[in-house]
């Protein structure tokens, strides 16, 4: 046994109680967790725009970030719902160094995993109070959604994580939207599989528990693009691709067939820019195909304060430390656009 364990983690029960969510904020979140449930299940048409940094490094400039979707989201509440993206697990893409906000509160500091609880935590209960917007976030650690699950309206599956068993079985408890991306082969029915498994009741360990899920309806798929053996990205977001997914899904036995499609990763070649090409590109093809129009229900935007992305230590205030994000300028002039071609 070449573990060293170092200290016994506080539980969910305890942190939570330590640090609670208000009952206006408990409220909030139901209402926004029914809309969004309406949009995956086809009973609303609003579209849904899930963007923000790649990683949520830091509190201050990440709240500040969420608070500025605040007056866009009331312009466009009639027809798009945003949902900030707060991702506290986001590690370097070869896991190597900062781990996210959960395990280093501090990307400059080493790790620390009850400061690092307690920081994902708060962040995500002060980005609802000052926005009044609840969020996204990934659950790269399953194990993790104890801590959050009374704060997320939605949560992602990572490329990386859409093939393991524990990933799948534990979305099958998520009772909020949760997107599984694509792996990163692009293969769509590993993910749909992925989809098939989160959808349906299962019996498991989790958390030194024998535990039972009902099954998820909300559970979804999210294109990212992909790598080819080569190593070259191949993008899965064009009209083609939209088309091959519909009929996929429809040879599937899942509920609510639904699509987000996220615009940087591999879709973009992580030339962040073109998130704004790509995302204009998927709202015209809703536009042209009524199959595109029912399957898409939101994007995934990489977006921060800053354009681009920096080393860790630079300390600019507002720009991602992983994947390069948009700026704000841009990412706000994009939002009022997707909410324009969302007729
Ligand atoms: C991300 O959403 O920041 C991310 C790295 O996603 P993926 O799992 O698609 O690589
Ligand atoms: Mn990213």
């Amino acid at each position: 046994m070449s573990f060293k364990f170092l200290n016994q983690l506080p539980t969910p029960a305890e942190i939570k109680e330590k640090y609670p969510l208000s009952e206006e904020l408990v409220k909030l979140k139901k209402e926004r967790d029914a809309i969004i449930s309406d949009v995956i299940c086809g009973k609303d048409d609003r579209f849904l725009v899930i963007i923000g940094p790649c990683s949520a490094d830091n509190e201050d400039s990440v709240c500040d970030y969420v608070s500025r979707l605040t007056k866009i989201q009331d312009d466009v509440k009639d027809r798009v719902i945003i949902i900030p993206r707060i991702y506290t697990n986001k590690p370097r893409t070869t896991g190597e160094g900062y781990k996210g906000i959960a395990s280093q509160p501090d990307p400059e500091k080493d790790p620390d995993m009850v400061e690092g609880l307690i920081a994902m935590r708060k962040m995500h209960i002060r980005a609802i109070a000052e926005s009044g917007l609840t969020c996204a976030d990934e659950m790269l650690y399953p194990e993790n959604w104890g801590y959050v699950e009374d704060l997320l309206s939605y949560v992602a599956i990572g490329a990386r994580s859409v093939e393991d068993q524990q990933h799948r079985l534990t979305a099958s408890g998520f009772d909020v939207a949760s997107g599984m991306k694509n792996p990163t082969s692009g293969d769509f029915s590993v993910m749909l599989n992925s989809v098939y498994a989160a959808q349906h009741p299962h019996h498991f360990v989790y958390r030194g528990y024998e535990v039972e899920t009902p099954g998820n309806p909300l559970t979804h798929v999210v294109l990212r693009g992909a790598v080819s053996k080569h190593g070259n990205t191949t993008t899965n977001y064009h009209y083609e691709d939209l088309i091959r997914l519909h009929e996929m899904y429809e040879k599937m036995e899942l509920v609510n067939p639904a699509a987000v499609i996220d615009t940087n990763h591999s879709n973009s070649g992580k030339q962040f820019k073109e998130q704004i090409r790509i995302a204009k590109e998927v709202m015209h093809n809703r536009i042209l195909s009524p199959e595109i129009k029912k399957l898409v229900k939101g994007l995934m935007i990489e977006s921060y304060i800053e354009e681009g992305n920096q080393h860790i230590g630079d300390h600019i205030y507002g720009k991602s430390i992983t994947d390069p994000c948009l700026g704000w300028e841009d990412s706000k002039k994009l939002i009022y656009d997707i909410a324009e071609m969302n007729k």
